[in-house]
């Protein structure tokens, strides 16, 4: 049998799509790429899965697995070849399990991130995980990138919030690793080899996750800051007052406030002439009434001691929902704006401050009136440090004259502070080539051979994250 026909007697031919309109699966979220897929094969069962696999092995055809589609890294769409295989998780989206004496769910990878939430919010109880794509990202996808997102402050990564795993190996075998159990100390912890790999080691089909205690009151403010010194003195003083009820701590820089305010004109974010806002979260165990005073000592305390300048605290859902709608439209109006060059780093919150104004200098330096997209989860120490074209430059020929420069110049930075590339985005194919400079050298080689071992055909979404032969 041809592969075609091996695939379609796997999931039926309503779901392989073989030629049409194949571009929802082919370009990028940022319509930075597009590739070419062989065939776009959406499985329902974890079996379904495993077949497709095996044929896939068989007829020496790559796969590329695909959640939402969303990744910022261009790791889920084909490359150009017409060769690879688009493994679309999409229908896988049971349900399966919730065990709430256990504070667990057990779902499949296709479920999307948003419907998770729900679910546990149905049961009185909470799955942290937050993004601002969470209406389409899959919760496959988010531990395939081990993402991070706005709740990582108090709740960890994807990684943190995952008991257990399903995974179909580069082989075709199924690994039904879905624990429950919050204590298993027996042997390498395969699930986490799995986390953050980007799909390069085998398919992850269902997850065991944690959910937590709904909190009782969250509330959400907003603060102006003159600089980010500011911001990072009102993180201290957070983390003093609100201890582990800081849920979230991010920060945006003026122009990224301002893209917001052109492109989504009806979100109208206040503080106009503020340099920085800091958008905190505080969730308390306890009624709406304890939550609001410890809020206000804090931020009493910030505004005396000229941590902050202004501040304003939402008295609603609805008005606290409004305020974290600003800040996750960042990205979309930053996509508006037309192509930037993004880069998603993390430092010790103590090493922030002399990144951004040594990194904003020197990209002045090189480029005389660029214009910096700097807003992300401070709390983390994980900035989104996105440079933009001049006013009237031409947004291509800007990246293709200085998409290098500054990588290098942001990169180097970094890599002298102690920092990452990628704090949660992942590397996907656009920043393969970076990664060896800044990456030890022994990491990469280890990271080779577990490739190599778990794969050793090289048929999970070859070239993405890690090259097994750099030139
Ligand atoms: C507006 C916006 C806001 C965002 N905010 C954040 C944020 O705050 N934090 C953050 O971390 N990310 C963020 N992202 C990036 C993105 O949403 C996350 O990386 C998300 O986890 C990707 O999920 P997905 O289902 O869309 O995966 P996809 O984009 O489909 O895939 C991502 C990678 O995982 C692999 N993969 C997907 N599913 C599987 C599977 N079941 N098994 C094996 N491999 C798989 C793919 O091959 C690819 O390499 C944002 C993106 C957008 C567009």
């Amino acid at each position: 049998m041809t592969l075609l026909e091996e695939l379609q007697s796997h999931v039926g031919s309503a779901f392989v799509l073989t030629d049409g309109d194949k571009t929802a699966f082919e370009l990028d979220w940022r319509k930075r790429q597009q590739g070419k897929a062989l065939y776009v094969v959406s499985p329902q069962t974890t079996q379904e899965v495993a077949m497709v696999v095996k044929s896939c092995l068989a007829h020496g055809v790559s796969i590329v697995p695909q959640g939402g589609n969303t990744g910022l890294v261009v790791g889920s769409i084909p490359d150009e070849s017409g060769t690879q295989v688009v493994l679309s998780m999409k229908r896988m989206k049971k349900i399966r399990h919730i065990d709430a004496s256990n504070l667990s769910l057990t779902v499949e990878a296709g479920c999307v991130l948003q419907t998770l939430q729900e679910v546990a919010q149905s049961h009185g109880l909470l799955f942290p995980l937050s993004l601002g794509s969470e209406g389409s990202c899959t919760i496959g996808g988010n531990l395939s990138t081990n993402a991070g997102g706005t709740q990582v402050l108090r709740f960890g990564n994807a990684r943190e919030l995952c008991l257990g795993l399903e995974v179909v190996t580069a082989q075709g075998e199924i690994w039904s690793g879905l624990s429950a159990l919050r204590k298993d100390n027996t042997g390498y912890d395969l699930k986490d080899l799995f986390i953050g790999s980007e799909g390069t080691l085998g398919i992850i089909t269902a997850a065991t996750l944690k959910l937590f205690p709904a909190p009782q009151s969250t509330l959400t403010a907003l603060a102006s800051t003159e600089d980010l010194e500011g911001c990072i003195r009102l993180l201290k003083l957070a983390h003093e007052h609100l201890s582990a009820g800081l849920t979230g701590f991010e920060v945006m820089n003026q122009f990224s406030l301002e893209l917001v305010r052109t492109h989504f004109p009806n979100l109208a974010p206040p503080f106009e002439s503020s340099p920085w806002c800091v958008l905190l979260e505080l969730s308390d165990p306890q009624d709406s009434s304890h939550a609001a005073t410890l809020l206000e000592n804090l931020l009493s305390a910030a505004l005396e001691q000229g941590a902050v300048q202004d501040a304003i605290v939402s008295k609603s859902l609805a008005e606290s929902k409004q305020l974290w709608h600003i800040r996750e439209s960042i990205t979309l109006a930053q996509a508006q704006e037309g192509l930037n060059i993004k880069h998603d780093i993390s430092l010790p919150v103590s090493q922030i401050k002399s990144f951004v104004e040594h990194t904003d200098r020197a990209l002045e330096e090189l480029v005389e009136g660029v214009r910096l997209v700097n807003f992300g989860h401070l709390g983390d120490g994980n900035l989104h440090y996105n440079v933009q074209a001049p006013r009237g430059f031409d947004h291509k020929t800007f990246l293709t004259q200085y998409e290098d420069k500054v990588n290098e110049i942001v990169y180097q930075q970094v890599k002298s502070l102690g920092g990452s590339i990628s704090a949660e985005h992942g590397i996907g194919s656009l920043k393969l080539k970076s990664l060896p400079n800044y990456k030890d050298a022994v990491a990469l080689s280890l990271m080779r051979s577990i490739k190599k071992s778990l794969d050793p055909d090289n048929i999970m979404n070859p070239n993405r994250v890690i090259e097994l032969n750099p030139s």
